[in-house]
């Protein structure tokens, strides 16, 4: 899709016009990774983090914060409950804790993949090439890390002391070159954020061939900087964004029209802003999966990385079944396997290598 056309889709208000862009993007969807949902249980395993993100919630300098840790016996419970509830994915998350130390990881990866047939997805964070390698020998499968906006300037702002690697795309294609089915993503309405930046944003994963993309709207988090100047913030940006779940529709169908073998989550932000029918929204706009939280409830109360997120206070088993009746809906099914991205099993092919073998890392 060209510039022009991403743009004025962007800026497209007139409801009945977007049907066409929603319909577009279902069939694109349907045609491309078909009807069934994809289910990955979500385990937020730390929410330590040493970075200072001017969104998040977890930010070191939030002092609010009950800091945990868990350990490779709750993980591994958690990822036995996930093959109950027929889940093909584990995905584990947490801030960018340096006391999830490389071996430690690598040693739960191990016994995740001798315990149970799940794919392994990390959301750890920026991490040495080292640890990415060691994790990927260790048998994970993917990596997720949304690289947030590509406007360097709106990412310098909001990742104050940066990372010594530099952004995040940078990054993202040592992180595919290492061989890991790789996700990427961007919030939605980020306070100084334009339809320009977010018609770069959707190049850029067109760019990357991301296997996955994750679209979330930004929620403002008030014991975060960004949470608190957000007025002011706003007001300054000529042509800002709306974080609402319009804008956010509109990136994630246009996400898939662009890579339209991508998975594409429907994200807890966007269940945030809509409880009643937000997922329904994403996965009629485009979306393939989501990502049920499994996190034990004492552990999910304190991954406030904004707030009022949907199912904080559910357990696994009721996120389960309500995801499942949602899907069921729909009209759609749920997904069995591991829901692998058809993008990247073709990469893979072209390379004459198969998926689960990690090519020579790049530094
Ligand atoms: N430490 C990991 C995981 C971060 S949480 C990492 O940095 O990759 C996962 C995602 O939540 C982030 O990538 C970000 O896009 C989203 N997020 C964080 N704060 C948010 C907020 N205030 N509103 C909406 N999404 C937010």
């Amino acid at each position: 899709m060209k510039r022009p056309e991403i743009l004025a889709w962007l800026r497209e208000d007139d409801p009945d016009r977007l049907e066409t862009l929603w319909q577009l993007a279902d069939e694109t969807r349907r045609a491309h990774v078909g009807d069934a949902v994809h289910l990955r249980g979500l385990v937020e395993i730390s929410n330590h983090c040493v970075r200072r993100c001017g969104y998040c919630g977890l930010r070191i300098h939030n002092r609010e914060v009950q800091r945990y840790r868990m350990t490779h016996d709750e993980i591994l419970a958690c990822a036995h409950e996930a093959v109950g509830y027929g889940y093909g994915t584990l995905v584990m998350q947490a801030g960018e804790d340096p006391g999830l130390r490389t071996e430690w990881v690598a040693e739960l990866i191990r016994r995740l993949k001798a315990e149970t047939p799940l794919a392994v997805t990390l959301s750890l964070g920026e991490r040495s090439d080292a640890d990415l390698i060691a994790w990927r020998e260790a048998g994970a499968d993917r990596y997720l890390l949304r690289f947030e906006t590509s406007d360097r300037n709106l990412y310098n702002l909001i990742h104050p002391g940066g990372a010594e690697g530099g952004h995040r795309i940078e990054l993202l294609q040592r992180i595919k070159a290492i061989g890991y089915e790789t996700g990427s993503g961007v919030m939605v309405g980020i306070p100084g954020q334009t339809c320009d930046t977010l018609a770069d944003d959707l190049e850029w994963f067109a760019r990357l061939d991301l296997h996955m993309i994750g679209v979330g709207p930004y929620i403002a988090h008030p014991g975060t900087p960004l949470g608190q100047a957000e007025e002011a913030f706003r007001a300054e940006t000529p042509d800002q964004t709306p974080a609402d779940e319009t804008m956010t529709c509109k990136v994630m169908a246009l996400a898939r029209l662009m890579c339209p073998d991508a998975n594409i989550p429907s994200t807890t932000a966007l269940a945030t802003i809509n409880p009643g029918e937000g997922r329904e929204m994403g996965l009629r706009r485009g979306a393939n999966v989501v990502m049920p939280n499994l996190t034990p409830p004492t552990y999910r109360i304190c991954y406030e990385i904004y707030p009022g997120k949907a199912c904080a206070h559910e357990t696994a088993a009721q996120c389960s079944g309500c995801i499942r009746s949602r899907i069921e809906a729909l009209g759609r099914s749920v997904g069995s396997g591991r829901g692998d991205s058809p993008r990247y099993q073709s990469a893979a092919r072209d390379h004459g290598a198969r998926p689960a073998q990690p090519a020579p890392a790049q530094r």
